[in-house]
């Protein structure tokens, strides 16, 4: 029918156009073929004297940008996969020319070349343009016809150099293999190297003039490609996948048919409403909403998921406005937290009345000088500044903002913590808009926002509470210990709190085991066995004897994919990352869309994470894809990649603009984005088939037994996270010891950060909103040092301990935290009454610390 554009790929040419005009021509339609714009054209296709407008498909046509015909143009047909091609001589002279090719090839390099070809690219720029005379001067050279001097030799040198790196990477073959897992095909064609990537933007733009806004959201319209190359094709789908998380579907003409029936009931509506035939109160119109998140990056994110966004500024705050479906948003970020306990009501900012516990909370203030934060104060508590920032300014900002909306959208963070700053902003712009929604999404991807504007939900008030009673718990225990602290200590900048209490004690009690030392022998034998022998018996020996050997073959299960202190550790031990480090990082991956949300303590792996890596694995590692769903429980999830790219494919999709962030990653975040995507991935495989030795070691008057791995049978998991350490295999026998050594060593060995919070998981101590942080708190206060990753006891962190045990020790226990962090869980899940446990709270720790008695000095 009319209302058509069809576009016809660049490598197809015009005659490729030509013929499809003809071809559609004795069909009966009236065509034109366009290679320019005309107004009168246009009128034409209006009034439809022409039914199809055929032409080149190319970002720069006229008619896949600027065409806005919303009641006109109905469908658009790709004849043929929308591409790009780039060509470059072999003896290319043009260095603007080398210079696109070899930026269009760099993120395909990754690591290799990198020196190299960050000098020449830097070259190739200080050099162009170039005027054409001096580029033929180039040819002529090449030719061997003129010798060169000056400013042309240095650009001869440059070119050749980029040359030679384009040759080389062009004869790879490890990287040509590379290259076709992605979808960029690279050839050599009659002395010319060819790139054909698939064209997303392209496509996105041209489609998209079937697909308009009108006063009621965006028109529907048809996109069909003719798949002419397969490559191309599933190229291009994975793009816009990962542009817009588009799919394309099968054509069947009977669902076409359905679909050119809701087509052709938008293009009525827009002409009733052109015609003024509608009166605008019965339009369902597209609603104008606000969107509010907790951090820049985020609102940043989510603003460009859904195109390119207009930024605005209002009172010196930045926000965005763009256009989702039915939606028209205004995407704004409150910075985090709005209000905090004041300090100057109550029992530290907990009022009582009539038995109830009502906690005050007051605009947080942030020193525009020294950056700290606090409440109440109107000059800076830290630096003395008045040059302050309250979030009151935000909060009158967001009220301006939602009174010119129909709605309001809270889209903060799926946690405790996220859901109380939801709380004081339901609370502040309730009076300016009634109408406002949760959204809950643990991912920042288009299909999750989408799936949660949807569904919007409302405030979950027992989450709000858990985080009160966090909050209210901490200021208790941790402002009257504190004073005691000081009091005792004569210094300001100390602090106790319960739970970081405990862990302090756990790398004291370390720090002093470490310092009883017992003899550990190493022995060598023959046949390459190394062994640690505990307080060995008698003079060094001759011999060892190995018997009851038995090797059998072991399966082994993946490890399951990431939580967040699994995630903590593996980043220490691997990466040798600490805690804080690997959360600051995970934060900014999880803002960007990249990985789902990382404050999680569920293994949980929803459909779209396992159908995510069952597609990556077929793809990469056929045969081995084994789909695991872990635990059901909960709507939470294990933290893993929010798109099937590796790191070397998320680099390139990156450099090319198809993946797109709104902040520049640094080699840290590409490494723990490696590590979270290895190890989800490996979690969706087949388990692994191992051989295993097992046999006893009589050797210096004692008998040990030895467990190893000796082989590995099938690879499985492995090939994509390493677990595993493989030793060379062992016979019975006698064996010479061939070298042996004595030292003094501790039989322990000192906690990294990684098994700090193994020990918190495993004792209930922490979550993961807080492991981190407890860590952070026990460095800020000097309690604890590091030493080659390592984490010892300062004398100032071994006095305040054993001070706060002698004194607070219930107070202060592993036992009561433990209950305290169950509490909280329990108030989160709706299963006790939060006044009930400020109570019972409050009783504790004015008993506790009343009945410490008088300060004694330090010991
Ligand atoms: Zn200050």
């Amino acid at each position: 029918g009319p209302g058509c554009l069809v576009f016809v790929p660049q490598a197809k040419g015009l005659e490729y156009a030509e013929k499809i005009a003809e071809t559609l021509e004795k069909e009966g339609m009236s065509v034109f073929l366009y290679e320019r714009m005309s107004p009168g054209m246009l009128e034409k296709f209006r009034k439809g004297e022409y039914a199809v407008l055929v032409g080149i498909a190319s970002s720069r046509s006229p008619l896949a940008r600027g065409l806005d015909l919303p009641e006109t143009v109905r469908y658009v047909v790709f004849a043929g996969v929308p591409r790009r091609e780039m060509k470059v001589e072999v003896k290319e002279c043009n260095p603007q020319k080398l210079l696109v090719a070899l930026k269009a090839l760099s993120p395909l390099l990754g690591e290799r070349m990198g020196k190299r070809m960050a000098s020449v690219l830097s070259s190739l720029s200080k050099v162009i343009p170039v005027r054409g005379e001096l580029i033929q001067k180039l040819r002529e050279a090449d030719e061997g016809k003129t010798q060169l001097e000056g400013f042309a030799a240095h650009l001869r040198k440059v070119v050749l150099e980029a040359r030679e790196i384009l040759e080389e990477a062009m004869g790879d073959e490890e990287l040509r293999k590379e290259v076709g897992r992605l979808d960029v095909e690279m050839r050599m064609e009659g002395g010319e190297w060819v790139f054909i990537s698939p064209d997303a933007d392209g496509y996105l733009q041209a489609s998209g003039r079937a697909s308009r806004f009108y006063a009621m959201g965006i028109s529907r319209g048809v996109s069909i490609v003719v798949v002419d190359d397969e490559k191309a094709f599933s190229g291009l789908s994975r793009r816009l996948r990962l542009l817009a998380d588009e799919e394309f579907e099968e054509y069947v003409p009977e669902k076409v048919k359905e679909e050119f029936e809701k087509v052709d009931r938008d293009r009525e509506t827009i002409r009733r409403i052109r015609r003024g035939e509608v009166k605008p109160e019965v339009l369902d119109l597209l609603r104008s909403s606000l969107l509010v998140v907790e951090s820049p990056t985020k609102a940043r994110t989510i603003a460009y998921l859904f195109g390119n966004p207009a930024q605005r500024t209002l009172d010196g705050f930045t926000f965005y406005e763009v256009a989702s479906g039915q939606h028209v948003l205004t995407v704004v970020a409150s910075a985090g937290h709005l209000f905090d306990l004041t300090t100057l009501e109550g029992f530290h900012g907990v009022r009582k009345e009539d038995g109830n516990y009502l906690p005050v909370y007051t605009d947080i203030r942030r020193c525009a000088d020294c950056g700290e934060q606090f409440t109440d104060h109107e000059t800076c508590p830290f630096c003395g500044s008045a040059n302050l920032r309250t979030k009151k300014e935000t909060v009158e900002l967001l009220q301006k903002l939602s009174l010119e909306v129909n709605e309001v959208f809270i889209a903060t963070d799926p946690d405790a913590e996220g859901e109380k700053i939801g709380y004081d902003l339901y609370v502040v712009l309730s009076p300016y808009c009634r109408n406002i929604r949760r959204l809950e999404f643990h991912e920042v991807t288009r299909k999750a926002l989408r799936k949660a504007l949807e569904e919007p939900g409302g405030l979950r008030p027992s989450y709000v509470q858990a985080q009160v009673v966090r909050r209210i718990e901490d200021r208790w225990v941790g402002f009257e210990l504190s004073r005691k602290l000081w009091e005792v200590f004569g210094k300001r900048n100390l602090s106790a709190g319960r739970v970081q209490t405990p862990v302090l004690g756990w790398v004291l009690r370390q720090t002093e085991e470490l310092k009883r030392k017992i003899p550990v022998a190493t022995v060598r034998l023959e046949n390459g066995l190394v062994l640690r022998i505990q307080n060995p018996e008698g003079p060094p020996p001759q011999e060892a004897e190995i018997t009851d050997l038995s090797t059998r073959e072991e399966k082994v299960l993946p490890p399951p994919p990431y939580t967040t202190d699994a995630m903590l550790r593996e980043a220490s031990q691997r990466l040798g990352f600490s805690a804080s480090h690997t959360m600051e990082l995970a934060q900014t991956l999880f803002e960007c869309g990249l990985i789902t949300y990382h404050r999680t303590d569920s293994t949980r792996v929803s459909i779209v994470g396992m159908e995510l890596a069952r597609k990556f694995v077929e793809e990469n590692y056929p045969g081995l894809s084994r789909p695991r769903e872990y635990s059901k429980e909960g709507a939470h999830e294990c933290i893993r990649p929010t798109k099937p790219l590796s790191l070397q494919q998320l680099r390139f999709y990156l450099s090319a603009g198809i993946v797109r962030i709104p902040q520049k990653l640094g080699p840290d975040h590409f490494r723990l984005y490696d590590l979270i995507f290895r190890r989800f991935i490996a979690s969706q495989m087949r388990e692994a088939r191992i051989l295993v030795q097992e046999f006893k070691v009589k050797v210096w008057g004692k008998e040990v037994r030895e467990r190893r791995v000796v082989g590995i049978i099938e690879e499985g998991f492995l090939k994509v996270h390493q677990t595993l350490r493989v030793e060379g295999r062992v016979e019975e026998g006698s064996f010479r010891v061939m070298e042996t050594k004595v030292r003094y060593e501790s039989s322990v060995r000192p906690y990294s950060q990684g098994d700090l919070i193994a020990l918190m998981k495993e004792k209930g101590i922490g979550r993961p909103s807080t492991y981190s942080k407890i860590i952070e708190t026990l460095f800020k206060r000097g309690y604890v040092f590091e030493k080659g990753g390592k984490l010892f006891v300062t004398p100032l962190g071994r006095m305040v301990y054993r001070y706060l045990e002698e004194r607070f020790g219930r107070l202060v226990s592993e036992e009561l935290t433990r209950d305290l962090e169950e509490t909280i869980d329990a108030i989160e899940n709706g299963k006790i009454r939060f006044q009930d446990v400020l109570k019972g709270m409050e009783e504790e720790v004015r008993r506790e610390i009343s009945s410490s008695g008088n300060p004694l000095p330090p010991r």
